[in-house]
């Protein structure tokens, strides 16, 4: 019986698909940063600008850069599975460790805007 090859995200290794570990990862495409203009942040902070709060408010809620981060499905070599995603639960740990970025985002952003 063929098995399908399956090159390694992070090493290279080929190996046999069986043998591989299939992992979701975060794929960026771009930075979130460069759709908020400084002109937008400056008059929305110094003028009151209502358009430019907007913006400002978009891109502190992540409104614009969701279309900039991507999941993307790869596979990993048994070595690397054990080196960057430890265990299984360690995704359940970066989701975690993502809202409390986001909600920091939010509380600064927040106070920033108030
Ligand atoms: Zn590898």
């Amino acid at each position: 019986m063929a098995y399908t090859k399956r090159t390694c995200h992070h090493c290279g290794y080929r190996d046999i698909q069986p043998n591989m570990y299939k992992r979701t990862i975060k794929h960026e495409i771009g930075s979130s940063n460069a759709k908020l203009s400084k002109r937008a942040l400056l008059t929305s902070t110094i003028f009151g600008s209502d358009r430019g709060a907007r913006q400002v408010k978009n891109w502190a809620s992540g409104n614009t850069s969701r279309s900039y981060v991507r999941n993307r499905q790869v596979w990993v070599c048994y070595d690397c599975d054990s080196e960057f995603y430890e265990s299984s639960s360690s995704g359940l740990f970066y989701y975690v460790k993502g809202i409390f970025y986001t909600t920091l985002v939010f509380l600064i952003m927040g106070f920033i805007l108030s």
